[in-house]
């Protein structure tokens, strides 16, 4: 069976830099540090980074005061950050720039005195700490089917952003349906999905056609990686959603002649390669 790893699977620069800089804090501090949710959507890694003294805590009254509490990749409203400075944790911010950038984006927008359209997920943290730019004002969509609940005035002028890991093509049929839907309103649109992102949903799209098999390796928790798998199952039937190497079962494999490996922004190499190994095995091939 061949077996071909994609080339943008694993680790984005920004999850890279964030277990850096939690890494460094904690050196630094020589004490536990703590972290105001996952730093990245990864089950595993959060569990490395718990025994190396980098704890997750859900509240900040779970912090002994004066610690060094960590702002996750996927930023947070500022809100919240400012309380946390306001109580006197020493805040150090992961937020990757990327995502800081679309913060930037909203912030322009405002100042134009345009309504904001956030196309994403309302329950992910990256979203709702873009939300908290707005102080909650922005509207979210997340598919088609919501573009109804959209309150926009005829006169409005519209700044539209997406979430940084938003599925490009959805992103694309969304903003048409929005302006054949109000084909007045003038949008202004900030194509704000990551270049890392972008790469690898360009990736499997090219890769699903030309295999028999996909294996998209991440968590469940994670944005990205989620999008990866609907692409790739929209192309090959044969899609398979693993978090490591232990729920791959050697029998979904039979008659398969060629698989493809993808993984997800902040699933570790460690875990690829063991997903890799475990496919290369099953007969043998190289
Ligand atoms: S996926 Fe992109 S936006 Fe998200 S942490 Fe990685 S580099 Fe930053």
């Amino acid at each position: 069976m061949e077996v071909i790893l994609a080339e943008h699977a694993g680790f984005c620069w920004g999850v890279k830099r964030a277990i850096e800089m939690a890494t460094e804090a904690r050196e630094k501090a020589g004490t536990d540090v703590y972290v105001l949710g996952h730093l990245v959507h990864n089950e595993e890694v959060v569990r490395d980074l718990e025994s190396n003294g980098i704890n997750v805590v859900e509240d900040m009254d779970q912090v002994p005061p004066g610690s060094v509490l960590l702002i996750t990749a996927h930023g947070l409203d500022y809100k919240i950050i400012q309380q946390a400075t306001d109580r006197g944790f020493q805040v150090i911010d992961t937020t990757c720039p990327i995502v800081q950038n679309v913060h930037k984006f909203t912030r322009r927008f405002l100042d134009e005195g345009r309504e904001i359209v956030i196309i994403g997920h309302s329950d992910h943290i990256e979203v709702k700490g873009i939300s908290g730019v707005t102080d909650g004002r922005a509207q979210i969509v997340g598919d088609i089917s919501e573009l109804g609940q959209l309150r926009i005035a005829p006169d409005a002028h519209v700044g539209v952003v997406a979430q940084t890991t938003f599925n490009q093509n959805e992103m694309h049929q969304l903003v048409e349906a929005l302006e054949q839907r109000s084909p007045d309103i003038l949008f202004k649109v900030k194509d704000s999905i990551c270049y890392d992102v972008k790469d690898k949903q360009h990736e499997i799209r090219e890769l699903a056609r030309k295999v028999d098999a996909v294996v998209v390796v991440g968590s469940r928790t994670s944005s990205n990686t989620n999008r990866l798998f609907e692409i790739a199952s929209e192309i090959c039937g044969r899609t398979l959603f693993v978090s490591k190497v232990d729920e791959l079962d050697p029998e979904s494999f039979q008659g398969v002649a060629s698989v493809c490996v993808t993984a997800g922004a902040s699933t570790p190499d460690w875990i690829i390669e063991k997903v890799v190994a475990f496919l290369r095995d099953l007969d043998g091939t190289k």
